[in-house]
C-alpha cells in the first residue's frame, strides 16, 4: 500500500513591531526553514518592507495585516500607526495591537494546516486566538532566562522590601551570592507594592503566557545553566533555550571598496593599521538622555581610542558641533542604520559600548567581542549584571556613586574605555568573550544544546514524541 507522507510541519511567526524584537524571530524562522519546517511570518502592512528585506529568503511567505481603518482609538496626543512610538506611549500602543486579532485570525485560518504559532509575548491577545483555532502557541519575549528569572524571584520573595534604599544591595534568594539592588529592575518589579498600568500590564501578559506552552528563549544552556535549570524546576513555564537566533542571519556577501558602506572602508583602514577600534551603539529603541549623550561624547574626546558612534539620526545634533572635527581621524559618527553584525564581525572591532539590549549582547558574544557595559532601560540592567558579573565578558560604566539608574559622567566613559581597549581588564573579557563565542556556535551546530532542545521541542509541539 502507498504510504502518503505527512505534510511538513507548518509554524506561523507574529513579531512585535520594533526592531529589537522582530530581528531575532526573523533569524528564527530562517533557523526552522532550514530544518524544512514551512514558515509563514504574519506582520502588518506598515512592517512589510522591512521584514522582507531582513529574510532574504523566498521560501518563507510573509503575511500583511492591518490595522482597521477608524479603529485605533489612541489617547489624546498619541498616534498609533504599525510603527513603534516612543516609550511613554507603549502600554497603549500594545493595547492597540488587539485590534488586528480579527485580522490575525482570519488570516490563520486560511493558511495551511498550522501546527505552531510562536508569537511575541506582547501580543498578548495571540494566545486567545490560538485557543480559539485550537493551535498550540509558543511565546517569545526576547529576554534571557537570568533576567526573567530575578524577575519572578522580585515578584515572588521582595528582597527588597528589607533593605533601606533603592541603591541598597540585598543577596538574591536562591542565589546569595549574587547581590542586585531595587536599581537594577524597572517598574514594577522595583516595587514592593505594586500596583498600577504597568502593574496591570505586566500581570495580564504574564497570565496570557503562563497558558502558552512554553518559552522560546533567544539564549544558550551553557551560558546560562543554573537559570535554565532553576526556571524549569520552579515554573510552571518551560523554557526552550534554541539561540543565539543571530547566528542564522544570512552572512552579507563580501564586497568590492566601493560597494562597502564608508564605516566599513574606514574600519579596514583602521584594521591595516592596526588601530583597534571601539563600537559604540545604544540600539533602535532607548533613548538617552541629552544630558548622558554630552557626557558618552566627552568621554570618547577625552579617551583617545578609535571609535564608530552609531547614532540615532536626531542625536547627530545633541552631541555637539565641532565633535567631529575635533575626533577627526579616530573618531567616525554615522547616523544611519547599519548592520550591526557585521560591524561587531569586522576583524578592526574590538570592544563594544552597549546600553545590553539583548540581541546586542548576542551579537557581541557571537562576534567574540567584550562588551562596556551601559545600560538604559527596560531588563538592561539586570543584562549588564549577566554580561559583567555572572559571564565574565564586560567592564561596567557606572553612574556616579555606583546608583543604577543615574547618568555615567564622561571620565567614568574615558577611564574605562581606555581599559577596554588596552588595559589588563580588556584582555580578560576579550579572551572570555572568545571562550563563549565558541559556546555560542557550539550551541546551535547539529548536536549542541540549542539544536537538541530545539529537536526536543518541534517533537513537543507537532506530537512526533
Ligand atoms: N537542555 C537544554 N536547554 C533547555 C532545556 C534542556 O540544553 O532549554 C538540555 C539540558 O542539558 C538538560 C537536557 O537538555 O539537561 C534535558 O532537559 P529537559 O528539560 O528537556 O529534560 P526533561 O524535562 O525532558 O527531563
Ligand atoms: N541594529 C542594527 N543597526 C542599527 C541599530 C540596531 O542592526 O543601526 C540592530 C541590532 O543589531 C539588534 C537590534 O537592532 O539586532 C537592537 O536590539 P537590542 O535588543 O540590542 O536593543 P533594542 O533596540 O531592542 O533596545
Amino acid at each position: 500500500m502507498p504510504t502518503t507522507t505527512p505534510p511538513p510541519p507548518h509554524f506561523v511567526l507574529f513579531p512585535f513591531m520594533s526592531q529589537g524584537h522582530s530581528i531575532p524571530l526573523l533569524h528564527l524562522s530562517h533557523i526552522l526553514s532550514n530544518r524544512h519546517i514551512s514558515v509563514t511570518v504574519i506582520t502588518t502592512s506598515a512592517n512589510h518592507s522591512a521584514v522582507k528585506s531582513t529574510l532574504k529568503n523566498d521560501s518563507i511567505s510573509v503575511i500583511d495585516i492591518s490595522f482597521p481603518d477608524n479603529s485605533v482609538t489612541a489617547p489624546p496626543g498619541v498616534e498609533i500607526t504599525d510603527k513603534l512610538p516612543c516609550m511613554s506611549s507603549f502600554i497603549d500602543f500594545v493595547d492597540a495591537t488587539k485590534q488586528l486579532q480579527p485580522q490575525f485570525e482570519h488570516a490563520v485560518r486560511n493558511l495551511p494546516p498550522v501546527s505552531c504559532i510562536i508569537s511575541d509575548g506582547f501580543l498578548f491577545w495571540t494566545q486567545d486566538s490560538a485557543d480559539k483555532l485550537g493551535i498550540p502557541r509558543l511565546v517569545f519575549n526576547g529576554m534571557n532566562i537570568f533576567s526573567m528569572t530575578m524577575c519572578n524571584i522580585m515578584e515572588q520573595f521582595k528582597p527588597h522590601a528589607a533593605v533601606g534604599s533603592d541603591n541598597e544591595p540585598f543577596p538574591v534568594p536562591d542565589f546569595p551570592r549574587i547581590k542586585l539592588t531595587a536599581n537594577d529592575f524597572g517598574p514594577p518589579f522595583n516595587e514592593v507594592e505594586p500596583k498600577g498600568p504597568e502593574f496591570e500590564f505586566m500581570v495580564r501578559l504574564q497570565k496570557t503566557a503562563a497558558r502558552s506552552r512554553g518559552l522560546v528563549v533567544n539564549s544558550f544552556y551553557e551560558l546560562e545553566p543554573e537559570f535554565n535549570d532553576y526556571w524549569n524546576r520552579n515554573y510552571g513555564l518551560k523554557a526552550w533555550l534554541v539561540g543565539p537566533f543571530c547566528v542564522a542571519k544570512p552572512e552579507t556577501k563580501p564586497k568590492e571598496t566601493a560597494e562597502k558602506p564608508n564605516w566599513i572602508q574606514w574600519l579596514d583602514v583602521k584594521l591595516a593599521a592596526h588601530e583597534p577600534v571601539l563600537y559604540v551603539c545604544f540600539g533602535s529603541q532607548a533613548e538617552a538622555s541629552v544630558e548622558q549623550l554630552v557626557e558618552v561624547a566627552v568621554g570618547l574626546e577625552r579617551s583617545n581610542v578609535n571609535f564608530v558612534w552609531v547614532v540615532k539620526p536626531k542625536e547627530l545634533r545633541l552631541i555637539g558641533e565641532g565633535f567631529e572635527a575635533r575626533v577627526k581621524g579616530r573618531g567616525k559618527v554615522v547616523a544611519e542604520w547599519v548592520d550591526q553584525m557585521e560591524i561587531l564581525k569586522h576583524e578592526a572591532v574590538c570592544g563594544f559600548m552597549s546600553h545590553c539590549g539583548w540581541n546586542s549582547v548576542l551579537e557581541s558574544i557571537c562576534a567574540g567581542v567584550g562588551i562596556l557595559a551601559m545600560p538604559l532601560i527596560a531588563e538592561q540592567h539586570l543584562n549588564a549584571r549577566m554580561v559583567v558579573e555572572e559571564v565574565g565578558m564586560g567592564l561596567r560604566l557606572w553612574p556616579r556613586d555606583k546608583v543604577a539608574r543615574g547618568v555615567v559622567g564622561a571620565e567614568e566613559v574615558a577611564e574605562v574605555a581606555v581599559e577596554l581597549m588596552r588595559g589588563e581588564g580588556g584582555r580578560r573579557v576579550r579572551k572570555r568573550a572568545e571562550e563563549v563565542r565558541e559556546g555560542a556556535y557550539g550551541a546551535m551546530k547539529e548536536g549542541g544544546s540549542s539544536s537538541r532542545t530545539l529537536d526536543l521541542l518541534i517533537d513537543h509541539i507537532c506530537g512526533f514524541e
